[in-house]
């Protein structure tokens, strides 16, 4: 019980997250600042007949301090408003380099208001004579700008905010798709939508798939959670593979999961089976994966979408945790490296480095064979997620609540093996299996 209270708590709208934010900067035009989104709606129209996606966005924001705020986007942002006028939209470079866009008027502290248009491409694929789409907004967590910026304008890790998206079908008198989303879905007329997100979610959460009516099979059934809930499931899958498979996997790793880390985090969970070999992505309570990549990404809507990494920085310990049970939760007395900088990446860094998982569960090994007088990490893992799901962690926040937990001081630790130098590191590091670089006409043909 004390939990669910602490679930309310945390649940509330518009999660107050700034002090999680990368350094405010000065760039030639002023002092450029990291802002605290409060809600956002997306308006997407796909125009079957001109094959076009448009997107009309408002933000509503708070500043904390003067500046030009920050955000970003992708595809080139056009007509943007702000507080009722025209203002204009620059791509600059973060003090490391990496590209963000800032709005190009200075805001005194206090709620603002921000309107922009944009097209987008990635993962859209529309029939011939207006015979529907397929779109889906997925991510990849290894790559640079890969969160919700390649479709729509959003703030970066750090931030949780309400999210409503309203789609509509254009050039058609009725829309004939299916959805797929981890978000509340309405059918507001004969071809329009609204999904509304829990507020929760960071840029890196939100699932959202459409296809053209029945082009995939479908399962609808329930889970009942070790919390008495019944959790509504929906897995779907190509022509090639029969969704009760996947059902009948996805069943187990509940099971397994609930037992070790407790009750499922999320309203639902919504899975489509991807092409053997194509490994997968995690969503909040959702996953884009192949079946040999279902458990992987499950655990990740514990850990990564259950609590969420505040920065790229933090993204290891996620996929370290997965990795570590991938491969059968071992205990080693070392990790099977001399040191690395793992977690030393710029404040700026927003993707994951993709040694994780071969460096991260080697650590997580060793942090297992530190703790085993205090029930080992899954004991530790398991009480850690259930205090700060739906929150947003950073590694040094990871580190104060083990050594809370153990009583342990893992200083040296971390310096040497995460903060430190290279040391002993294979000469190659595998990446992961489960989280594979595809390429744009791989993933258009998952679509
Ligand atoms: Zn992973």
């Amino acid at each position: 019980m004390k939990l669910l209270i602490l679930g309310a708590l945390v649940s509330l709208p518009a999660i107050a997250n700034l002090h999680l934010a990368p350094p405010d900067f000065d760039t030639n035009r002023g002092r450029a600042i990291f802002v605290d989104f409060k809600t956002a709606t997306y308006d997407i129209t796909y125009d079957l007949k001109k094959r076009q996606t448009r997107v009309l966005s408002q933000i509503t924001f708070e500043a904390m301090a003067e500046g030009r705020p920050l955000f970003d986007l992708v595809p080139l942002p056009r007509n943007a408003v702000l507080n009722g006028r025209p203002v204009a939209i620059r791509e600059i470079a973060a003090p490391d380099g990496a590209l963000i866009r800032q709005v190009d008027a200075s805001v005194p502290p206090g709620i603002h208001t921000l309107e922009l248009s944009n097209t987008f491409t990635e993962n859209v694929k529309y029939g011939l004579f207006g015979r529907g789409v397929s779109s889906a907004f997925w991510i990849r967590d290894l790559k640079y700008r890969k969160f919700l910026e390649q479709y729509v304008p959003s703030n970066l890790e750090f931030d949780q905010y309400a999210v409503t998206m309203n789609v509509t079908f254009a050039g058609v008198s009725e829309a004939k798709q299916d959805i797929y989303t981890n978000g509340a879905v309405t059918r507001t007329s004969s071809n329009r939508y609204q999904i509304k997100f829990p507020s929760f979610y960071t840029a890196s959460g939100h699932y959202f798939h459409t296809t053209p009516k029945g082009r995939k099979k479908r399962l609808d059934f329930t889970y009942r959670s070790v919390d008495g809930r019944d959790i509504p499931v929906t897995v779907y899958t190509s022509w090639w593979s029969r969704p009760g498979k996947f059902k009948q996997e996805a069943l187990k790793i509940f099971a397994e999961l609930e037992a070790d880390y407790g009750p499922w985090a999320h309203d639902s969970f919504v899975a489509y089976e991807t092409l053997p070999g194509t490994g997968g992505m995690e969503h909040a309570g959702a996953t884009q994966t192949s079946l040999g990549a279902l458990d992987h990404e499950m655990l990740h809507s514990y850990f990564a979408k259950g609590i969420f990494p505040a920065n790229g920085n933090a993204g290891w310990i996620d996929e370290a945790i997965a990795s570590w049970r991938d491969y059968g939760y071992q205990r080693k007395p070392l990790p099977g490296f001399g040191g690395s900088n793992l977690g030393l990446g710029s404040s700026y860094q927003r993707n994951t480095d993709s040694r994780a998982y071969a460096l991260g569960r080697e650590f997580m090994a060793y942090l297992d064979y530190r703790l085993q007088d205090v029930g080992g990490l899954k004991a530790f893992l398991r009480g850690y997620f259930q205090t700060y799901k739906h929150t947003l962690i950073t590694q040094e926040h990871f580190k104060n609540n083990l050594e809370f937990f153990s009583g342990l001081n893992l200083t040296d630790d971390f310096n040497t093996y995460i903060w430190g130098e290279n040391v002993g590191l294979p000469s190659r590091i595998d990446p992961s299996p489960h989280h594979r670089t595809l390429s744009r006409s791989n993933l258009l043909k998952l679509l």
